[in-house]
């Protein structure tokens, strides 16, 4: 469903992405990991041309990534993506954030788009919340509503970056629980993340990444019990 060869990145003198090979299949969970600065984001945004890459090959699907165009507009309609920061509209109300890219992007009738959107926000377990507004919500229930945005634009796959690290421990859970399932359904997901039980219990691999290169890529109980990089190693023995 995505696969990347050879894909180098700079910022300025910065190689910030290193002769990336990655290639994640239909319905497979890869959970992306690494210190901070390792070049996680920029390889999410990379996958979805929020960020342009020097060169290498980035396909979805099947296809090669325009570099712009209405081609780029519908490709990142397929791969959806959840930022830390939830990036919610603050001044549209729960079920307008979820409807908005589906009437813009997709031209869907409006009352579908509404009705989609609720079955939407009732998976994740916000029906109640629709016509709220973002600040009313709690950060988990924010980024909730953004994965049911995401779902909205029925993508191929999910780019997840950190999406539960701005928020209280109690309210982790409630986001991995929709993750947990969208893994269980089959979706494609790409997933940087600290939560290292979601990657034991969720993911089909795990990918490590430093210094804009990805050092390993395993099956989670391997790389876990036998990480065969000192880098790997000497990141497991500061968060476990
Ligand atoms: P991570 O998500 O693993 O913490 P990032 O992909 O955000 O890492 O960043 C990788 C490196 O690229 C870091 O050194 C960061 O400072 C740098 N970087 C990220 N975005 C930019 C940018 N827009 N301009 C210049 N440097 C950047
Ligand atoms: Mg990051």
């Amino acid at each position: 469903m995505i696969e990347l060869r050879g894909v180098n990145k700079h910022f300025g003198p910065l190689h910030v992405l290193q002769d990336i090979d990655l290639t994640v299949g239909r319905g497979e969970v890869v959970v992306v990991i690494g210190p901070s600065g390792s070049g996680k984001s920029t390889l999410c945004r990379a996958i979805n041309r929020l960020e342009p890459v020097d060169d290498g090959v980035i396909t979805i699907d099947g296809r090669p990534l325009p570099a712009e165009g209405k081609g780029l507009a519908r490709l990142r309609a397929d791969v959806g993506m959840v930022f830390q920061s939830f990036n919610l509209f603050a001044h549209r109300t729960v079920l307008q954030n979820v409807t908005l890219a589906p009437l813009r992007v997709r031209k869907r009738p409006k009352e579908e788009a509404e009705r989609r959107a609720l079955d939407l926000l009732d998976r994740v377990g916000l029906a109640d919340q629709a016509d709220k507004y973002p600040a009313q919500l709690s950060g988990g229930q924010q980024q909730r509503v953004a994965i049911a945005r995401a779902l909205a634009m029925d993508p191929k796959a999910l780019l997840f970056d950190e999406p539960t690290s701005a928020l209280d421990p109690e309210m982790i859970n409630e986001v991995l629980d929709v993750m947990r399932g969208l893994a269980r359904e089959g979706m494609t997901m790409v997933v940087v993340t600290h939560e290292m039980g979601f990657a034991r219990a969720s993911a089909n691999r795990v990918v490590f990444m430093a210094d804009g290169r990805i050092v390993e890529d395993r099956a989670p109980e391997d790389f876990f019990t036998r990480p065969s990089s000192a880098r790997a190693r000497d990141f497991l023995s500061k968060i476990l």
